[in-house]
């Protein structure tokens, strides 16, 4: 094989998927002389086959597609809103024609923050499209072998293109290649085990359907309380050791993706890895499912035997970074993946950033961005723990769902808003705070889910905590409730949003969700037993220390605010004179 070439980037990409080519425009745009190379084997004109999953973006990952990467307009115009999220048990599991027949909780409304139904094919070619343009070189080869070498030193990138093979190098090599894990596999960073992430052991199956009979949905949700369109929302449907989900991925053609996650102790691969056996299992556990398929035409089938895998590492001193697919996946419930690709990228262009200025905290950039990052996806994986005895009952999974929209909106929400992740001191005190509610062991979250194991074997009703209400808890609190206003009174400050002033009160409210919790699953003597008190006492005592950081963070931005842009058009306001005549124009 002829090696034609020898160019030396910046920055490498190995893989122009979602992760790849958001990383290469985040890079250039901000880092706007930067040469970057993006390389990928597919066709950049995507097709049917590329119809790749993960969809459904969240607040962090349409922020950051809208903001970080400027592409609002572009999403605005180009694909699905998404308009809420709907979680649905069945009543009785030989009934499921209807959503009449499901027990539900969720809203249908325009939220907060525009969130999308991404059809993948088309956003991949859009943006590989628009990255070239800006300056990025695509090679459409494959990467067969990186030679990495350590410090600061030149990496080498060999690719086989169609007819030879060049070898590239760089300073920084990005590992976005997905589940082919080229750095995982050879320096051993990839973690496949499921004993390691806390047993999760889930395949899943999915298809696209088009031309859909969307009367399904207005007969699904016109008579439940909602403000916007319910084909344009998310819906989620569960069972013992599965969930599904139903959202839309083509504003013309009616195109939905549905796919199911299976706990493979409970449904196994082969009872559901062909379309058939799929159809099978939804006419039988939710025939409304079934129904929506038969009404359209399915485009494609897809089965994927294993979903989780971690990385032991995520930003290396040696300037490898592995993202996306190639660093972590644990399961899609709550639509992590693209959530953990933002910040990671962030994190990365970052630390590229200021190793180029040879900034002297660059080295310690990559420590800590890569202490952050390890964290926040081993604390992903253990918010799927113990999934498989919970999600099949309607009333402990509500309570579960529940707590963990009160983290999503009480601190990783404000945390990625106020780009607090990009700040030492706060990475420190939020690893401290994952151990506390999500290590191994004594964890606020193995306690519960060892809780909500036994209110599942003793088959108890707490209930339905609906976490899109604000009636459950005291003082009209729900999960999805924005402490601090910081959206709208930090605009263009990020420092104005408090993620401190949140954490304070999500923590206090735990301490409340705690106590009813123990009260109405465990009755009088579980409420008042020692181990309620010492918990909630954990709980307040943390909302207390959170509050003198929050206090100082107050007492250090004081002279800030002052600068704001907010603040200096209300000085320029000063001095405004209605003025009542028009200027001649003719
Ligand atoms: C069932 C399921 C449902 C999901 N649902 C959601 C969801 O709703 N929301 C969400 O946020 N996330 C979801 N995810 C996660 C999401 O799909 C992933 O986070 C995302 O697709 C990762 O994109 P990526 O670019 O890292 O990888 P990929 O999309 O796999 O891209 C990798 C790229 O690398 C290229 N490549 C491979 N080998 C080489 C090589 N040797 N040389 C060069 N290039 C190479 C490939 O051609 C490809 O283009 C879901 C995941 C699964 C499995």
């Amino acid at each position: 094989m002829n090696k034609t070439q020898q160019q030396v980037y910046d920055v490498i990409i190995i893989g122009a998927g979602f992760a790849g080519i958001c990383q290469a425009r985040h890079l250039l745009l901000n880092l706007p002389n930067i040469k970057v190379a993006i390389i990928d084997p597919r066709n950049p004109e995507r097709s049917i086959k590329d119809l790749k999953i993960g969809e459904s973006t969240v607040e962090i990952s349409s922020m950051f597609m809208c903001k970080e990467l400027a592409l609002h307009e572009y999403l605005l115009e180009n694909h699905a809103p998404k308009y809420g999220l709907n979680y649905h048990w069945p009543k009785n599991q030989a009934q499921t024609k209807s959503v009449n027949d499901y027990y539900h909780m969720g809203f249908n409304r325009t939220p907060l923050i525009d969130s999308f139904h991404i059809n993948r094919a088309k956003f991949e070619q859009d943006v590989l499209q628009m990255i070239q343009e800006m300056g990025a070189t695509f090679h459409n080869g494959r990467v067969v072998d990186v030679e990495l070498t350590p410090c600061d030193q030149l990496h080498t990138v060999t690719v086989k293109l169609d007819q030879a093979s060049i070898e590239l190098k760089t300073k920084h090599v990005i590992d976005a290649a997905g589940r082919r894990f080229i750095i995982g596999k050879k320096l051993n960073n990839v973690v496949l085990d499921s004993e390691e992430m806390t047993g999760i052991n889930t395949g899943s199956a999915w298809l696209r359907v088009k031309n859909i009979d969307l009367n399904i949905f207005d007969n699904i949700y016109n008579k439940i309380n909602g403000t916007a369109s319910s084909y344009y929302s998310t819906k989620h449907f569960f069972g013992t050791g599965h969930w599904i989900w139903v959202l839309p991925i083509d504003t013309k053609q009616k195109e939905i993706s549905i796919g199911l996650v299976h706990h493979k102790n409970s449904i196994a691969a082969k009872q559901i890895n062909t379309l058939e056996k799929l159809k099978s299992f939804f006419k039988a556990n939710h025939e409304i499912v079934y129904n929506l398929i038969e009404s359209g035409q399915c485009i494609d089938f897809n089965y994927l035997p294993r979903l989780a895998h971690n990385s032991k590492q995520h930003l290396s001193q040696d300037n490898w970074y592995v993202i996306g697919d190639a660093a972590q996946m644990f399961d899609p419930l709550y639509s992590p993946g693209l959530v953990v690709t933002a910040l990671g990228i962030e994190c990365v262009t970052e630390v590229i950033r200021a190793k180029l200025a040879k900034e002297p905290e660059a080295e310690k950039k990559q420590d800590m961005y890569n202490k952050f990052m390890v964290a926040t996806a081993t604390s992903y994986s253990r918010l799927y723990q113990n999934h498989e005895k919970h999600l099949g009952h309607a009333s402990v999974m509500s309570w579960r769902i529940y707590m963990e929209n009160m983290f999503w909106f009480g601190n990783l929400v404000p945390m990625y808003i106020g780009k607090w992740f990009l700040d030492f001191h706060f990475i420190n005190e939020h690893i401290k705070a994952i151990e506390f509610l999500a290590g191994p062991q004594n964890s606020f979250f193995s306690d519960l889910h060892q809780q909500f194991d036994q209110l599942v074997e003793c088959d108890a009703n707490l209930g339905i905590m609906d976490f899109a209400r604000t009636d459950q808890l005291l003082w009209g609190y729900g999960p999805s409730k924005y402490f601090d206003n910081f959206l709208e009174n930090s605009r263009l400050d990020p420092h104005q949003c408090n993620v401190l002033l949140c954490l304070k009160n999500t923590f206090f409210f735990l301490a409340v969700f705690y106590l009813k919790l123990r009260f109405k699953g465990f009755g009088i003597w579980g409420g008042f037993a020692p181990k309620t008190w010492i918990r909630v006492t954990q709980l307040l005592s943390y909302s207390f220390y959170i509050a003198i950081g929050e206090k100082i963070y107050r007492f250090k931005v004081r002279q800030l605010n002052h600068k704001t842009f907010i603040e200096k058009m209300r000085q320029e306001f000063k001095t405004y004179q209605y003025q009542p005549k028009l200027h001649p124009w003719n």
